[in-house]
């Protein structure tokens, strides 16, 4: 039997074992971190418990994949609700809009908040499900660094329908002359922060992204996403997967350009397959002692981070849902602090996430877990404990601003999660949420391929590779590179 060592147990590295242990591999994980999941993390203190990374949950039918992959029914151990709204958006001038997830609610929303015609929300929402529906297979599905890929027929069609997808415009620029009005230009650029990128470099081709929350649904989990990682753990172990926990991976052992072990906590683990599921920046750079090509990665833009307060509020906020956002007042300049001054801006948006709405154990009675996060740059060139007493500052003058309260005396748990401790805790380079950067035309094929074309027998997953960041594309990532593996 074939032995895999996958080094890292985030959402990908964990969905790898489950469909290479289903193959009939040996598989064994190593985790730096005494628990798996890696940045869909936990947070607990007075009473309040947050998912400590990812918020937004979209394309549930991927974990229900891996769940009957193991021989199990889905719905008996995995369940989620549809959500109504994906999102409420609040502006500076008070405008209120609810991005109610059926079109004709939302687009009349839009229409009765901003005059934007309903039929220009229809029909952005139709051509975002036209770049899905056209561009899937080439860029989420399958490796784009094999000739295989090239030569279906699904490609070829897709290839000729590239230009009419807007390739060579900006997200803001399309958004902007489409709605001709900047509270919806706003509103559906931010979805290029979806993957950490900037709308107004990124092509327009990331207006693929409102499809998966519009069209095909955003969802939240019982048990919140921590529920994730604890079900692909125990689908795992239901396998024979073995994980080694505590145990960080100190090296990639080498044999005439070909991977063979690691080593680990002092000792030398063999095995037929090494499987990367660590930043991909690390694995050259430390793994494999400054292996040449990780100049490659380091000249790629990485994708912004997050300051993250995660606040137990006492007292319950009936105009906020699951997920909120306080816009800023100029998007432009906002990520032109981001990611061209690599500063953290003078006026951030502002993203709520209340888990507490939906499940109530997550808060006390009558007070709601507030996640509470901005964008920030990747970066190891700031002064976070700096940055931190400001931008808590900044937050909190426009909490109280846009919802009329005084959120600072309502605070009763406090934890602060910056770039540096994201890139402490889940192996990160500079703390980026998503990897690469997407903000240039040919991000995607310049990103990591699931294998090294030099190192035989070393393979890759996770959202600092092909296809990407976010849980749905590491967990495609793991279906390509289980593929790859013969
Ligand atoms: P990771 O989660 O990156 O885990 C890698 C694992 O490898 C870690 O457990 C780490 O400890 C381990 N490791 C590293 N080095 C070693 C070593 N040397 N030896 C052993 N183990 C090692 N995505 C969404 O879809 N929706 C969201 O709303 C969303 N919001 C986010 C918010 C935040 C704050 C963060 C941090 C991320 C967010 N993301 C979101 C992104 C999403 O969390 C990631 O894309 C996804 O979880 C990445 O999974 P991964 O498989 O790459 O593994």
């Amino acid at each position: 039997m074939k032995k895999i060592i996958i080094i890292g147990a985030g959402i990908g590295g964990m969905a790898a074992a489950i469909r290479l242990a289903k193959k009939g591999l040996k598989v064994e994980v190593f985790e730096s971190n005494k628990h798996v999941g890696g940045k869909m993390s936990i947070i607990e203190g007075n009473g309040y418990t947050f998912d400590g990374g990812p918020s937004l949950f979209t394309e549930p039918h991927l974990i229900d994949e891996l769940i009957s992959l193991s021989d199990k029914k889905p719905r008996d151990h995995f369940n989620f609700l549809k959500l109504k709204e994906s999102c409420r958006y609040f502006y500076k001038d008070g405008t209120k809009i609810i991005g109610y997830s059926n079109y004709d609610l939302f687009s009349d929303e839009v229409f009765n908040k901003t005059g934007v015609k309903r039929e220009k929300v229809i029909d952005h929402l139709k051509k975002s499900k036209f770049i899905y529906d056209t561009t899937k297979s080439i860029f989420l599905e399958k490796s784009l660094h094999k000739i295989s890929t090239y030569l279906s027929l699904n490609t070829l069609l897709s290839f000729l329908k590239l230009p009419f997808l807007n390739i060579f415009k900006t997200m803001d620029e399309v958004n902007s002359k489409r709605f001709g009005n900047t509270k919806i230009a706003q509103l559906f650029n931010r979805y290029a922060t979806y993957n950490g990128s900037d709308p107004f470099k990124a092509p327009a081709i990331l207006n693929v992204i409102p499809h998966l929350e519009f069209n095909k649904g955003a969802y939240f989990p019982f048990g919140g996403m921590r529920s994730i990682p604890k079900l692909l753990h125990e689908l795992c172990l239901s396998l024979g997967v073995k994980f080694h926990l505590n145990s960080s991976v100190e090296e990639i052992i080498l044999k005439k350009k070909s991977a063979i072990g690691v080593r680990c906590c002092n000792d030398i683990f063999h095995a037929d397959i090494i499987l990367a599921n660590t930043d991909v920046f690390f694995v050259y750079n430390k793994l494999l002692n400054k292996h040449p090509n990780y100049k490659n990665i380091l000249s790629q833009e990485r994708s912004t981070s997050a300051l993250i307060f995660y606040w137990g509020i006492k007292k319950q906020f009936p105009d906020l849902d699951l997920h909120n956002i306080l816009f800023s007042e100029n998007y432009k300049d906002e990520f032109n602090d981001l990611t061209n001054k690599n500063i953290v801006p003078k006026d951030p948006t502002v993203y709520i996430n209340i888990t507490s709405k939906y499940n109530k154990t997550d808060a006390p009675s009558s007070s709601e877990n507030w996640f509470v996060m901005i964008n920030v740059p990747s970066s190891h060139n700031l002064d976070w404990q700096e940055v931190i007493v400001e931008s808590r500052n900044k937050i909190i003058n426009k909490i109280n601003d846009y919802l009329k309260t005084d959120i600072q005396e309502l605070i009763e748990f406090e934890d602060i999660l910056d770039p540096i401790k994201i890139e402490n805790q889940t192996g990160s380079y500079k703390g980026s949420l998503y990897g690469t950067a997407s903000n240039k035309k040919t991000s995607a094929f310049f990103r990591h391929p699931n294998f090294s074309s030099k190192i035989k027998n070393l393979y890759f997953c996770g959202g600092s590779v092909h296809p990407g960041g976010g849980i749905p594309l590491a967990l495609n990532s793991a279906k390509i590179v289980s593929d790859l593996i013969k």
